[in-house]
């Protein structure tokens, strides 16, 4: 088997990787950069070179694993996209997000590459798209004759997610995707086969971050809605900085519970645009896929505000409320950013970061930033001194790096690929599978070069 990551970037940016396996040639996700403007920020798809792709695979709807998808099917017309049918009811919507924030970018920052395709590209997707439900196994034949059986399980991490078994002969692939092995409250945790497999492509996002003794997902909930409490209470404001697939539902979700058990002062919510937008399609999969639990309902229960433009430009409400805002690092023109100078100035409020975040983001800067120091947004000319509390809780939709080493173990792999993390989180996973797999042959593999295992 060869593989090639396409991601040219490295680290967790615009995930994709060529898998050359018999006669079957697979790009697995097609990515998009969080941080990298332009062409640049799309997968290397030149190195797939001319012969054709016969199946591209995709995990879940973020963007760093689905935003350059309509490239990478114009540049292969013939293949299907398999993803999960919970994935399906989402993608398009993603895609079209990504297209409008890309003309924007256009306009406002001059990008003349954008947008990178077009509206009636992200509305021809569906023609090609294969939906799987979760552990109904497929079989592909290739060119060949020969056959593939793919299998998706569910990941965890949002809803839709898949982790994907790969069957060619007698050998097994297991491609991890984003994977959270711990429940949420609108999703289960994965739910992943243990039997063995030749070779593991495994993520590694919270390769540094070991769990403190003590803290799980359930005590930091905890400290959150006590610092809510708090802060509501002192007449301040609370800002979540949220991706709007996943986690912005999940926090509403939290929020919900809270109000429910009168843990959660009655103050407004305002939530920005997509992730509401979101909520629809969440209520469509629970009722259609049973994928996910989030009902509609939470969202009108909580009386939850769609932030309006007037806010997200004028001046702030008075009195105390929490803004449930994407995008979750904080990047240029999200309405977190766009909001952010206004919340900082009040030492009142409070800014909590919940998920994972790039140091090399906004949001990543901020959190690393001291209190009282001068933080510049330069996107929006702008600049306010660090007076409010930030913070940061950790309700990672990843799974604990112990999680993910033990069940790499269990599948006694002889290759394991290492992907979708910075380059220290995927040295501390070498390291480990050096020691407790030592058998195995662990690659990390070298951005747009071909490892043959
Ligand atoms: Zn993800
Ligand atoms: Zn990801």
């Amino acid at each position: 088997m060869k593989i090639t990551d396409l991601n040219r970037n490295g680290g967790i940016d615009a995930n994709s990787l060529l898998l050359e396996w018999g006669p079957f040639r697979i790009v697995f996700d097609a990515g998009l950069s969080p941080r990298t403007a332009g062409k640049a920020g799309v997968p290397r798809y030149d190195l797939i070179g001319p012969e054709p792709v016969d199946l591209i695979i995709l995990s879940h709807c973020h963007l760093d694993h689905l935003g350059s998808l309509p490239v990478l099917m114009r540049e292969q017309p013939e293949p299907f996209v398999v993803m999960s049918a919970a994935s399906m009811v989402i993608a398009r919507r993603m895609l079209k997000n990504s297209y409008n924030v890309m003309v924007r970018q256009r306009e406002e920052a001059g990008v003349t590459e954008y947008p990178l395709f077009s509206r009636r590209e992200i509305d021809q997707i569906g023609r090609r798209v294969l939906p799987l439900l979760f552990d109904q196994p497929r079989v592909f034949t290739g060119r060949t004759g020969e056959s593939l059986v793919v299998t998706l399980h569910p990941a965890g991490h949002i809803p839709g997610a898949a982790s994907v078994t790969l069957q060619y002969r007698k050998e097994k692939l297991f491609l991890s995707g984003d994977i959270l092995f711990a429940p949420q409250n609108i999703l289960e945790g994965a739910r992943l086969p243990r039997d063995p497999v030749e070779t593991l492509v495994l993520e590694t996002t919270r390769g540094l971050t070991a769990r403190p003794v003590g803290q799980s997902r359930a005590t930091e909930v905890e400290r959150l809605l006590q610092q809510l409490d708090e802060v509501l209470a002192a007449g301040g404001s609370f800002i979540m900085p949220t991706f709007a697939l996943g986690r912005m539902q999940e926090v509403l979700a939290i929020l919900h519970e809270a109000r429910r058990n009168n843990r959660l002062p009655k103050v407004p919510v305002f939530a920005s645009g997509l992730g509401l937008d979101l909520v629809d399609y969440f209520d469509e999969i629970a009722r259609k896929t049973g994928a996910c639990r989030f009902r509609r309902r939470i969202v009108e229960d909580l009386g939850v505000v769609r932030l309006p433009d007037t806010l997200l430009r004028g001046r702030l409400p008075a009195g105390p409320a929490i803004y449930v805002l994407s995008s979750g690092m904080m990047v240029e023109q999200t309405p977190a950013y766009v909001m952010m100078p206004r919340i900082l100035r009040d030492p009142k409020n409070f800014v909590a970061f919940i998920g994972y975040c790039d140091h090399a983001t906004p949001g990543g800067r901020l959190l690393a930033a001291d209190p009282g120091s001068l933080f510049r947004f330069d996107a929006i000319e702008k600049e306010a001194r660090v007076e409010a509390r930030v913070e940061r809780f950790d309700l990672s939709s990843h799974a604990e790096r112990d999680e993910l080493l033990e069940f790499a173990l269990s599948l006694r792999p002889r290759n394991v690929v290492l992907t979708h993390g910075e380059p220290e989180a995927r040295a501390w996973f070498a390291a480990e599978l050096a020691h407790r797999l030592p058998q195995a042959r662990v690659i990390d593999p070298v951005p747009l070069r071909t490892h043959e295992l």
